[in-house]
C-alpha cells in the first residue's frame, strides 16, 4: 500500500506519552544524513514491533512550509521493526552530550498518519517462525515444562526451556513448541570482539549484553538428545548451531561434528546449519562430512577495513573468512550471509561493489537482510574518516545485487532445504 503523504513526525515528552507533531513532518537517518523518506521506503508498523523512547536525544523533524529542520523539545522516538523485516531508515534526531548509549537494537525512523504509524522498513522474509501473536502463553509454558520433567537430566533442556519461559528467545520457543528451527548453544568463548556483541560486552564499553551466555559446554548425548526430540515434531526441522547466547560454535567443532555424525542417518530430512563468523576454515571439512549441510556466515561489511573495525577478529582474519566460504562451497554446503544492514552504509556504491564482487567469487546462495543492532551513533563513528560513496537506498541495493546476482535469494532466516 504506497502512502504518498509523508507521516508526521513522532516525539515523546518527559512522561513518556507519545505523540505526533501535525506541523513537522518525519526525516530518516542515512548515515550522517538526514532525508524525507520515500514512499518506499515506509510501510505500516508491522505488528509484534515495539516503539523506544530515546533518552537525551531530542527529535527533530521537517517544517513543510519553510522546508527548514527543525529540532524540537520533545524526546525522539524510534522502532524495532519485527523480525522478517529490515530497516531502510535510522531514527533522525540530535544527541545531546551526555546522552546515554543506546541499547543494543535496531533504531527505525516512525511517523504518524491516518490513525497508524509508520516505520522506514521493508519486509525480506513471509516466514512465520518468530510470529507468536497466535500462540497462548500457556501453551509455551506447558510444553516447556513438559520437556523439563521428561529430561530432567539433559542440562541444554533445562537452559533452553529457561530460555523459553523467561527471556522469550524465540529460537528456544520453538523448540518447546516442535515447529521451524531449533537452536544449539554450545560455546562459552569467542575469537571475535564484536562491538555490537549480545552475549559479551567488557566493563567499559558502556554497553549492555542483552544475552546471558550459556555456563556450561554440553555433551554430545545432550545436543543427539534435543536434535531427535525437534526433528521428531517439525515438519521442516532446522537445527541450528551458534545463537545470541554463545560465542563462536567453531570453537567447539569436535563435539558438534561428533553429535552431528551420530545422529545424521536417524535425520536426514534436517537442515543442520551453523551460525558463525567463519574464522577457522580447517573446520569445513569435518563439518562437512559429519553431515552439516548449510552455513550462515554474519558480517557487517565485505570491506576489510570495515569488517575489522566492527568484529575486531583475535588470531584471524578477513581473509580466513572468505576461505571457509570457499571451503563450504567446495564441500557444496548451501551458504547464506547473515548481513547485519545499516542504512545510508551497507547500501552505499563503494559496499554495493565490494558485496557484489563477494557474491559473485563465492556464489553465495541466500543473504539475510539483517538490521545492525547497535547505537548508530557508534557505528558511524567507526566509519566516520571513510568515503563511502553515494547512498542508493535499500530498494536499490537488493535490485542491484539481484541484477549482478540473480541465483542469491534473499530473506531474513535459515531456509529449510528439504530431506
Ligand atoms: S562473533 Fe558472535 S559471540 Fe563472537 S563477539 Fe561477535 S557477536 Fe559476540
Amino acid at each position: 500500500m504506497k502512502k504518498k503523504k509523508t507521516p508526521y513526525l513522532v516525539c515523546a515528552d518527559e512522561k513518556g506519552q507519545i505523540f505526533e507533531e501535525p506541523e513537522l513532518l518525519m526525516l530518516s537517518r542515512q548515515g550522517n544524513g538526514l532525508v524525507l523518506p520515500g514512499p518506499d521506503d515506509l510501510i505500516p508498523l508491522p505488528p509484534s514491533s515495539d516503539l523506544f523512547l530515546l533518552p537525551g536525544r531530542k527529535a527533530v523533524g521537517l517544517d513543510p512550509a519553510t522546508g527548514k529542520i527543525q529540532l524540537v523539545d520533545a524526546l525522539a522516538v524510534a522502532g524495532f521493526a519485527s523480525p522478517g523485516h529490515t530497516l531502510s531508515g535510522t531514527a533522525a534526531y540530535m544527541t545531546e552530550p551526555d546522552a546515554p548509549v543506546l541499547p543494543l537494537y535496531a533504531y527505525g525512523a516512525v511517523g504518524f498518519l491516518d490513525d497508524r504509524f509508520w516505520i522506514t522498513a521493508r519486509l525480506v522474509d513471509q516466514d512465520q517462525r518468530q510470529v507468536f501473536s497466535h500462540i497462548p502463553q500457556s501453551d509455551i509454558t506447558r510444553n516447556a515444562h513438559e520437556l523439563l520433567k521428561k529430561y530432567p537430566e539433559n542440562r541444554l533442556i533445562r537452559h533452553l526451556a529457561g530460555c523459553a519461559l523467561n527471556s522469550c528467545c524465540p529460537a528456544a520457543r520453538n523448540l518447546v513448541l516442535g515447529r521451524f528451527e531449533a537452536p544449539l548453544p554450545t560455546s562459552r568463548s569467542c575469537n571475535a570482539r564484536c562491538v555490537g556483541c549480545i552475549s559479551f560486552q567488557p566493563d567499559d564499553s558502556g554497553i549492555k549484553a542483552t544475552q546471558k551466555r550459556i555456563s556450561f559446554t554440553p555433551e554430545s548425548e545432550e545436543l543427539i538428545q534435543v536434535m531427535k526430540i525437534h526433528c521428531a515434531r517439525a515438519k521442516k526441522p532446522v537445527l541450528s548451531f551458534g545463537q545470541g547466547c554463545e560465542g563462536e560454535p567453531l570453537t567447539q567443532a569436535e563435539l558438534i561434528c561428533e553429535a552431528i555424525s551420530r545422529v545424521r542417518n536417524s535425520i536426514p530430512q534436517a537442515t543442520i546449519n551453523i551460525n558463525t563468523n567463519a574464522s577457522l576454515p580447517e573446520s569445513v571439512s569435518k563439518l562437512a562430512r559429519s553431515g552439516l549441510n548449510s552455513v550462515r556466515v554474519s558480517l557487517n561489511s565485505t570491506d576489510p577495513d570495515l569488517y575489522h573495525s566492527y568484529y575486531r577478529p583475535v588470531n584471524y582474519s578477513f581473509d580466513q573468512v572468505k576461505g571457509f566460504i570457499q571451503e563450504a562451497r567446495d564441500h557444496k554446503l548451501f551458504v547464506s550471509l547473515n548481513l547485519l544492514y545499516f542504512p545510508g552504509i551497507t547500501d552505499t556504491e563503494s559496499q554495493i561493489g565490494s558485496i557484489t564482487d563477494f557474491i559473485q567469487d563465492l556464489k553465495i546462495d541466500f543473504i539475510q537482510m539483517r538490521n545492525l543492532n547497535l547505537d548508530p551513533d557508534i557505528y558511524l563513528a567507526l566509519v566516520r574518516d571513510k568515503d563511502l560513496g553515494p547512498q542508493t537506498g535499500l530498494g536499490n541495493f537488493m535490485k542491484r545485487i539481484k541484477k549482478e546476482c540473480p541465483w542469491t535469494g534473499f530473506g531474513y532466516f535459515n531456509p529449510y532445504l528439504g530431506g
